[in-house]
C-alpha cells in the first residue's frame, strides 16, 4: 500500500492560527506567560453544532489561540512550524491564510504584519522544499471598508512565488453581512491579479454558493460542499471552472455532516469537480493534511489512482507557476508507479 504521506500535493486550506499544533500553541504560551484552558490543549478535538452556538464556541477557541500568536517570533514560528508540517506530509505547495489585522497590534501595524509572515515564507520555503504562498483573507465580522484596505495592502505583494501573495479571501462566519458588500474588495484584488477564494458553502447551503459565485467570482471555493445539494449549481461551477477547497474534518467537526462518510467528497468528484483537500484548523480538529487523504481512502473508498488524481487537481489549482506544477504532477506520477 503507497504511504499518503508520500503522495506529492498542495495544501491549499490552512488558516494561520488553526494551523499550530497544540505542541506549538503550548510553547508560545508558555513564552508568554499566558495560561490556556484546559480544553484547547487537552487534545481532544472540538466538536460543535451546526449552528450559531457551535460556532461561537468554534470562535471562541479560535480568539483564545490567537491571542498567544503576538509579535514577530510568534508569526515566524507559526509559518515556520506549518512548512514544517506540511514538508512531513508531501506537500509540495501550502498556501496558507491569514487576516493580518489579527496580529497587526503587535508588530506595528497591517504592513510589518504581513511583510513578517511573507518573509517568514520565504524562509521556510527555503528551509522545508515547500513552497509557500500567502492568501491574505478579509473577515465577515469586520467592514467591507476593511477589506478593501487589505485587498490594497495585498495587491503590493502579489505573485506566483514562494513569499508572495497568491490569492484573496474571505473568512469567518458564513452568516455575517450580505456577501455582496465584499464585491469592492475582490474587485480590487482581481484587479491586481489576485484571484479570489472566498469561504462558502460549508455553514449554508447552494442558495448562498449562489451569492458568492455571483458577487464575488471565485476561482476556488472555500469548501463549496453544499453546492452538491443543487445538481445544475455544481455542473454550473465545474463549467466555469472553479475548484473547492474540501476540508471533511473541519466539516465533521463543525456539525455540517454527522460523519466523513456523509462528505459529499464521491458526488463532487463524479460531477468533474476539481477538488484539493485540506485540514483547515488542524489545532482545533486535531486532523492534518494527511488524514484528509487517508480518509479518502478508508472511508470513500478512493483507490491509488484516484487519490493520485485529487492530489493533481490539488497542484493544478493551487497558485503556483505552470512550470512548478508539471514538476510536482510528475512526482506524483511517480508515487503511482509501481
Ligand atoms: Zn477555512
Amino acid at each position: 500500500m503507497r504511504e499518503v504521506s508520500r503522495l506529492p500535493k498542495a495544501h491549499l486550506h490552512l488558516h494561520f492560527t488553526g494551523s499550530m499544533s497544540t505542541r506549538t500553541l503550548l510553547r508560545l504560551a508558555a513564552e508568554r506567560g499566558v495560561e490556556l484552558p484546559d480544553a484547547l490543549v487537552d487534545e481532544v478535538a472540538l466538536e460543535v453544532p451546526a449552528d450559531k452556538r457551535g460556532w461561537f464556541r468554534f470562535q471562541r477557541f479560535y480568539d483564545i489561540a490567537r491571542a498567544v500568536v503576538k509579535g514577530e517570533d510568534a508569526l515566524r514560528a507559526v509559518v515556520a512550524a506549518a512548512a514544517c508540517d506540511d514538508a512531513a506530509e508531501g506537500s509540495r505547495r501550502l498556501e496558507i491564510q491569514v487576516d493580518p489585522t489579527s496580529y497587526a497590534a503587535s508588530v506595528g501595524g497591517l504592513q510589518p504584519a504581513l511583510e513578517i509572515i511573507l518573509d517568514e515564507a520565504r524562509a521556510a520555503s527555503a528551509a522545508t522544499g515547500v513552497q509557500v504562498g500567502v492568501i491574505v483573507a478579509a473577515s465577515r465580522i469586520r467592514h467591507p471598508f476593511d477589506a478593501r484596505t487589505l485587498a490594497r495592502l495585498a495587491a503590493r505583494y502579489a505573485g506566483q512565488g514562494p513569499g508572495e501573495v497568491c490569492a484573496f479571501g474571505l473568512s469567518n462566519d458564513e452568516w455575517e453581512g450580505p456577501t455582496a458588500d465584499w464585491d469592492g474588495a475582490f474587485r480590487i484584488a482581481r484587479r491586481a491579479g489576485l484571484p479570489g477564494v472566498p469561504h462558502g458553502g460549508e455553514l449554508r447551503g447552494p442558495d448562498h454558493v449562489r451569492e458568492v459565485f455571483t458577487h464575488l467570482q471565485p476561482t476556488r471555493l472555500g469548501h463549496g460542499v453544499r453546492a452538491s445539494e443543487d445538481p445544475a449549481l455544481l455542473d454550473e461551477l465545474v463549467a466555469a471552472g472553479v475548484a473547492f477547497e474540501v476540508c471533511p474534518a473541519s466539516n465533521v467537526h463543525l456539525g455540517v455532516y454527522p460523519s466523513l462518510a456523509d462528505v459529499p467528497l464521491r458526488r463532487l468528484l463524479d460531477a468533474g469537480a476539481q477538488v484539493a483537500l485540506g485540514a483547515d484548523d488542524p489545532l482545533l480538529f486535531l486532523s492534518r493534511l494527511t488524514d484528509q487523504y487517508t480518509a479518502a481512502r478508508d472511508v470513500h473508498g478512493l483507490t491509488d489512482a484516484e487519490l493520485a488524481g485529487l492530489a493533481g487537481s490539488s497542484i493544478d489549482a493551487s497558485f503556483a507557476s505552470d512550470t512548478d506544477k508539471l514538476v510536482w504532477r510528475a512526482e506524483v506520477d511517480d508515487w503511482l508507479r509501481p
